[in-house]
């Protein structure tokens, strides 16, 4: 007898089947996630790009690369210790930016992906990702570098790997910090727990 799917495994074989916006056209498979669904710490980027079309799985490719990096290096948690996933679950043709459109019909997967995962900590990677879940207009530059108050836990937003590796040392070192506030707030929760 195979085993059960839990609740997370089950939305991303719903969500696997989509046809909800024209993207189902041109992907290559829908991109759900990676790494641990109990994790306290769960990153949302924008959209997958070639790589994870491709593979199947979120930030594999250099963008994700720098992130596993950097997390490693500022929270001390190897890639498959926190969870990985985007706003949007297919690839945009040619990686342009996501349309209204496919944002609203996406929405649904995400809200109830973040509903089942209650995390404890949210990190937003870049403007998209950012402007969506805190619903604003406002810019990644004037958003980052504090916390905010997110579905009973935190949103802590910080620059794009993408942004980073295009920028170098400045949003390098505040990407960094955004990611040191991050591991503070998980040693606080797990602190009120004690
Ligand atoms: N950029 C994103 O926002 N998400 C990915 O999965 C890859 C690159």
């Amino acid at each position: 007898m195979s085993t059960p799917l839990g609740p997370l495994d089950e939305l991303a074989r719903e969500a696997s089947g989509c046809t909800s916006c024209s993207l189902a056209a041109t992907r290559t498979q829908v991109v759900f996630s990676r790494g641990d669904p109990a994790a306290d710490l769960v990153f949302v980027g924008e959209a997958p790009g070639r790589d994870e079309d491709l593979q199947g799985e979120p930030f594999v490719g250099k963008s994700g690369q720098l992130l596993d990096r950097l997390v490693r290096e500022e929270i001390g948690l190897e890639r498959d210790r926190f969870y990985v996933m985007n706003t949007i679950k297919c690839r945009p043709p040619g990686n342009r930016d996501p349309r209204p459109e496919e944002i609203s019909a996406c929405s649904g997967w995400f809200d109830r992906q973040l509903a089942l995962l209650q995390p404890k900590v949210v990190v937003t990677l870049g403007n998209f990702a950012t402007r969506v879940l805190l619903d604003t207009k406002e810019g990644i530059t004037k958003l980052r570098g504090r916390s905010y108050p997110y579905r009973g836990g935190v949103l802590i937003p910080t620059y794009h790997p993408a942004a980073v590796l295009r920028g170098g040392g400045v949003p390098m070192a505040q990407m960094r910090a955004d990611l040191v506030r991050a591991k503070e707030a998980l040693l606080a929760t797990a602190g009120a727990r004690a």
